[in-house]
Order: structure tokens, then sequence, then C-alpha cells
């Protein structure tokens, strides 16, 4: 299978080329054609995986269709994963002109409600910086979101996000898609799966 064949738009086939990406990985595989259809996704896959294109890609080919700012919102345990996430849609997204930002704890707030202000396609977070935004950044809400992912949910949840997601899961679209990836399933993977997606597709690797 080649990334053309899963439904992607040449200029992102381009960019995996450029990365030096010879083929989908499994979950890329699996879940691209699916996401592409507009699903929602339950990924279970560990680091390592590719599950990061594997939701990068599709988000990155629905905002090219339709652009919009503030367009997706990628949840993440910890400001490490945060910034390579970014990386990674900025790197996927150079030739779609994507703008990225990044919003997590320990930054300087009024720096990030300057880069929200710039209204980029993408903010990857960690969850409580985020909620501090919604409260306290002026003219700044979720309101025009298309897609929301949960990445590593097991270990958001393991950190004690699960109130704060669940109180931002109320101010943004409920039309909208999400994935969420977990390298486990747990009963809290399941809340939150039923709490956050609809009528998911799941894909195991
Ligand atoms: P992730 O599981 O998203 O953390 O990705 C792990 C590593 O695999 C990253 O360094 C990616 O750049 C790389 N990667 C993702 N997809 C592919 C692919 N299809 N072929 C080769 N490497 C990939």
């Amino acid at each position: 299978t080649t990334f053309k064949e899963l439904g992607l738009m040449q200029p992102l086939v381009d960019a995996c080329e450029q990365l030096k990406f010879k083929a989908p990985t499994e979950i890329q595989k699996e879940s691209i054609p699916w996401s592409l259809q507009g699903r929602d996704i339950i990924g279970l896959a560990q680091t390592g995986s590719g599950k990061t294109a594997a939701f990068a890609l599709p988000i990155l080919q629905a905002l090219w269709n339709n652009p919009s700012p503030m367009f997706a919102c990628v949840m993440a345990p910890t400001r490490e994963l945060a910034v390579q996430i970014s990386e990674t849609f900025e790197s996927l997204g150079s030739t779609i002109g994507v703008r990225c930002c990044v919003i997590v704890g320990g930054m300087d707030m009024m720096a990030q409600s300057i880069a929200l202000s710039k209204k980029p396609h993408v903010i990857v977070c960690t969850p409580g910086r985020l909620q501090d935004h919604l409260e306290n950044t002026k003219g700044f809400s979720l309101r025009t979101l298309k897609y929301l992912v949960l990445d590593e949910a097991d270990r958001l949840l393991d950190m004690d996000f699960g109130p704060i997601i669940d109180q931002i899961l109320k101010v943004i679209p409920k039309e909208r898609n999400t994935f969420l990836f977990s390298a486990t399933m747990t009963t809290k993977v399941a809340k939150l799966q039923r709490a956050s997606l609809n009528n998911p597709v799941k894909v195991e690797v």
C-alpha cells in the first residue's frame, strides 16, 4: 500500500516522501482511509507506531479542503510530546502552509495569548494550560474547531487531566471529528471514549 492509495492528496504524499516515509505503517494503513471519510477513530497503538502522522495527515487534508482558524486541537500528556506533535504537523503540512501553536504549562501565558490571537490552524496543548487560556484569554475560543485529538489518552487520564478534558468537551462543537489514541484500553479510557467519540472505528495494531 502507498500513501496515495490511502486517499491522500499529492502535496501530503510528497511531504511523506520528503520525510523518507517509504510506506504507511500499520496504524496509518488501517486508520487513514476511515479518517478521510470523516469517521471518528479509537486507535490502540504505542509510541513508535507512526500514530502522530496517522492523525496529522487526514487533519491536514481536511484543512486544505476547507481552511479555517482553530481547525484542530491536539491534547497530549506532556510538553515534550506536544512539541514533537507540533513539529510533525509543521513538517507534514509545510507544503500546505499550516500554522501551528504549542500551548503548554511552564511557558509565558502572554506570549501564548499573542500566538493564539494570530489564529493558528492547529493547537497542540496540554489540557491544563488550554483550559487556562479558554478562561482567561480574551477573544480565544474553540467554537470553530473541526478536529479534536486525544493523544496518549491513558497517560492523560493517569495524570488526572480527566476533569479538565470533560470541561473542555463542553465548550467545543459537538459536530466535529475526534481521534483518540491510547497504548492501553482501561476503564477510564473507555469512559472518555464514550464521552468524546461518535460511532468510532476501532483500530488496533
Ligand atoms: P510516532 O509513533 O508518531 O511517535 O512516530 C514514530 C517515528 O516514526 C517518528 O519519528 C516518525 O517520523 C516515524 N514515522 C511515522 N510514519 C512513518 C512511516 N510511514 N515510515 C517511516 N517512518 C515513519
